[in-house]
């Protein structure tokens, strides 16, 4: 049976991503574990070599049969690669990308089956987008009829391969390298979940895919006085109305409830403890200031406002024509809803003598 050394290259600056992004966090672990853990317990691979930038040091924890070996890159991806190689003593090696995490070992099979001690294998796929030539500003249509994507890992007898990567050191991958000395080089089909983590949003997708979220409910309720001679505001929409909202701030009644169930979902204190009516500085206050430092404190503590849905209840004035204003303007924080409800002129808002407000708000934040 054939033994493998897998071999993560994992020695780039990663600057694309703005850091070096073998050492971010995906999930629950570095980005470069995603694909040292599947190898680990594929049969065959011996052992794991990572490849880590030249002169940092890495002492990772690990608790896997398989052992795994640390080892310096150079300058080049092709010398980080041939650290690898000569760290390596199995007879045949995988080398993957660390920007690879979701490789699966059903892959990695494919590959070992596919190998042999005169030929390579590498992962491909079919080119799915139209393609397109541009230089110069120039645009041309390229014809993708044949043309393959090339993934990794990709695997080889290994003195063969220092052999080929050495001759060749500025082949863009190990195939390259292999086909240019002459040697055969075979292919089996890649997986689409097999990406490559380059740019920002490739992060995004890979975390939308392994981050757990927790998401939690807040409930808010207010009630302010109708009274004259105070304007009325809501969702800090300035509505028409002979009579306003009596309070401390701006008596926003809405916006209030908002921020309690915001607050009460991120398991804070409601807006009464945070800014208290008895405090000068929030005296007429603009509850959407007062919105913003909420959602500060909310986010600090790593939550986002999914949504937010509310029912204002009013017997005067009429509210409906304001609600895609206020919509729009509260919009600024987090998407949501808002409904109005008469009181059908029972209870004291159905008597006219205030407003009252019911608000939920969903949030979530990766455990
Ligand atoms: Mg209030």
């Amino acid at each position: 049976m054939r033994e493998y050394s897998f071999i993560i290259a994992a020695g780039g600056q990663g600057t694309r991503l703005g850091g070096k992004k073998q050492f971010m966090s995906l999930g629950n672990r570095e980005l470069w574990r995603w694909s040292a853990e599947n190898a680990a317990v594929t049969d065959s691979v011996r052992e794991i070599i990572l490849v880590i930038p030249q002169g940092e040091t890495l002492n990772p924890e690990w608790t896997h049969d398989v052992p795994l070996h640390v080892v310096n890159g150079g300058s080049e991806r092709a010398l980080s690669v041939l650290n690898g190689l000569n760290a390596a003593t199995c007879d045949y090696v995988m080398v993957h990308d660390a920007a690879r995490p979701f490789a699966s070992p059903e892959l990695f099979r494919r590959l070992m089956d596919a190998v042999s001690e005169n030929a390579g294998v590498v992962p491909v796929l079919p080119v799915s987008d139209a393609l397109k030539r541009i230089e110069g500003g120039e645009v041309s249509c390229v014809e993708r009829e044949g043309l393959y994507i090339t993934q990794t890992p990709q695997v080889f007898p290994r003195m063969k391969l220092i052999e080929a990567v050495e001759k060749f050191p500025s082949a863009k991958d190990e195939a390259e390298a292999w086909f240019k000395s002459g040697h055969e080089l075979r292919h089996v089909e890649g997986e689409r979940m097999n990406f490559k983590v380059t740019v920002g949003d490739d992060m995004t997708i890979a975390r939308a895919l392994t981050e757990r979220r927790m998401t939690r409910t807040g409930l808010g309720w207010d009630i302010h006085r109708l009274v004259p001679e105070r304007k009325l505001i809501l969702g800090g929409v300035r509505i028409d109305s002979p009579l306003g909202l009596l309070g401390h701030s701006d008596a926003d009644v809405l916006t209030h409830a908002l921020m309690d169930a915001v607050l009460g979902g991120a398991g804070l204190p409601d807006i009464g403890n945070l800014f208290p009516a008895n405090d000068e500085r929030f005296r007429g206050a603009d509850s959407l200031e007062l919105m913003r430092e909420v959602m500060r404190l909310v986010n600090a503590e790593g939550w986002n406002v999914d949504f937010a849905d509310a029912v204002i209840t009013a017997q005067v004035p009429r509210l409906n024509k304001y609600r895609d204003d206020i919509i729009r303007k509260l919009s600024e924080f987090f998407p949501l809803n808002i409904k109005f409800k008469s009181a059908e002129n029972i209870d004291d808002s159905g008597r006219g003598l205030c407003i009252t407000c019911r608000a939920v708000a969903t949030l979530g934040r990766s455990v």
